[in-house]
């Protein structure tokens, strides 16, 4: 096994202030050891639409070509529109974005052959070989070159409809309220939504580092201005994405945006109801929702650590039907097993289409009777330890060890209390049948995560 001590991943790719707390040179380093790692072929490179992510962009081509690689430039993409080209054609993949962090944040990327995020022990190969110097270093005969590759979006977005029953969805004629968020998903999601036979709306549809639409996280709290449109011009439904597009918010046609808890479990219902003994993916910090509606539909549920790699590298392991998290991200492997808000907009369409009633209509299962709380404390990194203790003092019944501590309180309350692998944080989640009660739960909880970290 690999072990290195110096972190550069976190939970989700390389994340940096550039210019701030790295700067090119860092990412044409780090760059030579993602080529180093990928070794031989061709490494396709795209971005999201930062300000930092031309510059960046520029930096990784040339260290990957000065590895000896050579590089197929994808330009202003979704995050999994590249993670598709890089399935579609078997090879690796390095994307420049933060995701949904705020705009001053960029990062890296690193896609396998498969699509999908390499696995936790490669990243450390990668650190071995940044920390290390290992890097190739390409002489001037065998350095490599870089072409552009034009067919990207189209490709992702012919993917995606060949994923769904195009004619069921269009002969529903939906109109679509799209909150592109400023977003990479402005270059595809709209014409994808078109070519399924609906009316298009468009919120925040110029792709824009500044994020002076609602900011690059769809949350709740920042979608009323959908919600809104959703009601003023009668459309069926509203979606909304992250910075990069991976990750997909529903509203319904009464304007009542749903968490990703609920979109998720409403399309592994519609998936799991067409598909016998299927298996669905979640982190332990989701709903028990979809463990009722899975015993409905005679499936199984795998729950995973938190992180969307995790729940994708289990889907590939256990050959899963489908994978949710609870921020919205949902992930449908006959596509590519990644979190693609474009893929979760399709499904979402076809499921509607299927069930021919109004979305806010289309919940006949439990979710809607769980209620979740969540905050994140500050906690000193040596004081972890105590806190867990004093957390596993609570327990009287049930109790998961998957990530972090999960507390069962009655047959239908959990608490999760769980480190962050990057930050000195512990993050607390909640969920009961009442909201009471998950509030209650909540500020019990915290309350012996700040008493043990004095
Ligand atoms: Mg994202």
């Amino acid at each position: 096994m690999v072990v290195s001590q110096q972190r550069l991943f976190g939970t989700n790719g390389v994340r940096f202030i550039p210019g701030v707390t790295h700067d090119l040179d860092f990412v044409i380093r780090l760059s030579e050891a993602i080529g180093t790692y990928f070794g031989t072929g061709e490494v396709i490179l795209g971005m999201d639409g930062r300000k930092s992510s031309l510059s960046i962009a520029n930096a990784a081509v040339s260290g990957l070509m000065s590895a000896g690689r050579d590089v197929a430039e994808a330009g202003l993409v979704p995050t999994p529109a590249l993670q598709y080209a890089a399935k579609s054609s078997s090879r690796g993949g390095v994307m420049v974005t933060a995701s949904h962090n705020p705009p001053e944040y960029n990062g890296l990327k690193v896609c396998g052959p498969d699509g999908v995020e390499v696995p936790r022990l490669d990243e450390q190969r990668i650190e071995k070989i940044f920390f290390e110097g290992s890097q190739t270093k390409a002489d001037w005969k065998s350095v490599g070159v870089a072409r552009q590759e034009a067919s990207v979006v189209r490709n992702y977005v012919t993917g995606i409809l060949s994923r769904v029953n195009v004619k069921m969805i269009a002969e529903r004629k939906f109109t679509v309220v799209m909150d592109l968020g400023n977003g990479a998903q402005c270059v595809a999601a709209p014409y994808l939504v078109e070519a399924l036979g609906c009316k298009v709306v468009t919120l925040n549809s110029v792709v824009d580092g500044d994020f002076p639409g609602r900011g690059p996280e769809p949350v709740q709290t920042n979608l009323k201005d959908l919600a809104l449109a959703v009601k003023s011009v009668g459309a069926d439904l509203g979606v909304a994405y992250d910075g990069d597009g991976d990750r997909a918010l529903f509203c319904d046609e009464e304007g009542r945006v749903l968490w990703g808890d609920q979109s998720g479990c409403l399309i592994a219902d519609y998936l799991l109801e067409k598909t016998p003994d299927a298996t669905v993916v979640t982190s332990v910090s989701s709903s028990q929702a979809i463990e009722i509606l899975a015993k409905k539909r005679n499936a199984k549920v795998i729950r995973t650590r938190v992180g969307s790699v995790d729940v994708s590298r289990t889907i590939l392991e256990r050959k899963a039907t489908f994978g949710f998290e609870e921020n919205g991200g949902c992930i449908y492997p006959p596509h590519v097993a990644v979190r693609d808000g474009g893929m979760a907009t399709a499904l979402m369409l076809e499921c509607l289409a299927a069930k021919g009633v109004a979305f806010s209509r289309a919940f006949s299962f439990s979710v809607s009777a769980f209620y979740q709380a969540k905050t994140k404390m500050q906690v000193d990194r040596k004081k972890v330890d105590a806190v867990m203790k004093a957390v596993e003092k609570q327990a009287k019944g049930r109790v998961e060890r998957v990530d972090g501590i999960k507390v069962w309180t009655d047959e239908r309350s959990w608490v999760l209390v769980r480190p962050s692998g990057t930050e000195p944080l512990v993050r607390i989640f909640a969920e009961s049948d009442g909201q009471d009660k998950a509030d209650a739960l909540l500020k019990k909880f915290s309350k012996v995560v700040k008493t043990a970290s004095i």
